[in-house]
């Protein structure tokens, strides 16, 4: 049993098929759609575009094919641990040998009066990013709280469709969570220039809604917007196991295969807070790579196979046709060189010892292979032999 129809809950049950001809799998999903991957939702989804790349959205004969029972507009809203049993919104219940719980996340709300407007939106699922897409229109006024990857990809997309758009941002620079400050320093550059308005420093303290659009007040002054789209983070859905009793802290807690403090109990993808042997703590990875490839440790863990998850994290957006990726550590006490091949840029994070830990790529995915293997490899390298354009990433390896 599968408990959550998106990216984790289909990885989970093909991969699983594909090891196991016999078993039973049942996966189950709130949404009315068939499983999908998000990444488009905030991308192409957003500029009108019909079929997206990277959407990997089967239709459900598809999954008749590979005989997986695929039961959707169906919420579960109990696990019973003891009797093996989950309950549906519809009451019924429904007997599982062993339980997948992916769930995902949800957008972080505003806990500010007026934020159950209608005019303030978030983006989650497919039916948030078309209910965005219809309403984008030339002379909207867009404003987005948060300069984190999502919200920056909505104000690219806004922008191209003739919105006027602000966004106000609590922290200092754009993509802060997850990039250096010189990454943060180009981005922002490419969205002042395609004429977004940018405000750091802003938090937003008063959402009034009013006849003629929403009267936002933020720690510079007021703004008027007609729409007002929240991007302050996701939310694990990790409820229901902690009301089963199951381990969670911000994430259900997981060994590395997956496994939770429930026997028969796996958790898969963004729900997840996962030990990672070599940070010595469980982590939660909200990328689309968590869940595509964690659920390859779930699938084998509930076959008896031991396949640890254990990759280098991951991620990337894609704003104005520029792609930005992003690999390995991103803390702060790294040294940050740039290697700069026409449009090509590689910055690399050093630690003390000059070993690469983490690199943010823009246009330059090609040097993601090899910096995965540098990073992995632990070798100190230098600035000066980093630097040099002469010697190719992959001869460093
Ligand atoms: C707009 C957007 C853009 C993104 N872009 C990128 C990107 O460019 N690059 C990148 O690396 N990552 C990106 N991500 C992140 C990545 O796609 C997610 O982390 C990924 O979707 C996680 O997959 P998941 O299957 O764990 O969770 P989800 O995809 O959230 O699937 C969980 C499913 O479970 C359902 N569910 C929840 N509770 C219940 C319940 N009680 N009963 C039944 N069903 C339930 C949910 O409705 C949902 O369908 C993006 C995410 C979003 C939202």
């Amino acid at each position: 049993m599968i408990v959550g129809a998106g990216q984790a809950g289909r990885r989970t049950a093909e991969l699983l098929r594909g090891m196991d001809a016999e078993r039973e799998i049942l996966l189950i999903g709130e949404e009315c759609e068939p499983p999908y991957d998000r990444p488009p939702l905030s991308k192409e989804i957003l500029l009108g575009e019909k079929r997206p790349r990277g959407l990997m959205q089967r239709d459900v004969d598809a999954y008749e094919a590979q005989r997986i029972a695929l039961s959707l507009s169906t919420r579960v809203t109990g696990i019973d641990l003891a009797s093996g049993r989950l309950e549906t919104v519809t009451g019924e219940r429904i007997a599982y040998d062993s339980l997948v719980i992916a769930t995902g996340a949800r957008a972080r709300g505003l806990p500010l009066p007026g934020a159950e407007d209608p005019r303030v939106l978030t983006l989650r699922s497919m039916a948030d990013a078309r209910a965005l897409h219809a309403r984008l229109r030339p002379g909207l006024r867009l404003a987005v709280a948060g300069a984190g990857l999502i919200g920056l990809e909505v104000a690219a997309a806004a922008i191209q469709l003739g919105c006027a758009v602000t966004v106000l941002e609590m922290g200092r620079r754009a993509m802060a969570r997850c990039v250096p400050e010189a990454i943060s320093a180009r981005v922002e550059t490419w969205h002042r220039s395609a004429g977004v308005v940018l405000e750091f420093g802003c938090a937003l303290t008063a959402i009034r809604p009013e006849h003629d659009g929403l009267r936002l007040t933020t720690g510079k002054g007021e703004i008027v917007a007609d729409l007002l789209l929240v991007a302050i983070g996701a939310v694990p859905n990790a409820e229901l196991a902690c009301e089963a009793g199951i381990s969670a802290a911000d994430g259900i807690l997981a060994d590395a295969c997956g496994r939770t403090s429930a026997p028969q109990v796996f958790a898969a993808g963004e729900v997840a807070r996962i030990w990672q042997e070599a940070a010595g703590r469980h982590v939660r990875f909200e990328t689309w790579q968590v869940a595509q490839h964690q659920p390859v440790a779930v699938a084998n863990a509930l076959c008896g196979v031991e396949k640890p998850y254990a990759e280098l994290p991951w991620h990337w957006t894609d704003q104005y046709g520029r792609n930005v990726q992003i690999l390995g550590a991103q803390g702060e006490g790294l040294d940050w060189i740039e290697r700069v091949e026409g449009d090509r840029l590689a910055c690399l994070g050093l630690d003390a010892g000059g070993r690469v830990q983490g690199a943010v790529l823009i246009d330059n995915g090609r040097e993601a292979t090899p910096l995965r293997r540098i990073i992995a490899g632990g070798k100190p390298l230098g600035r000066q032999t980093l630097l040099d354009p002469s010697v190719a990433l992959r001869q460093l390896v």
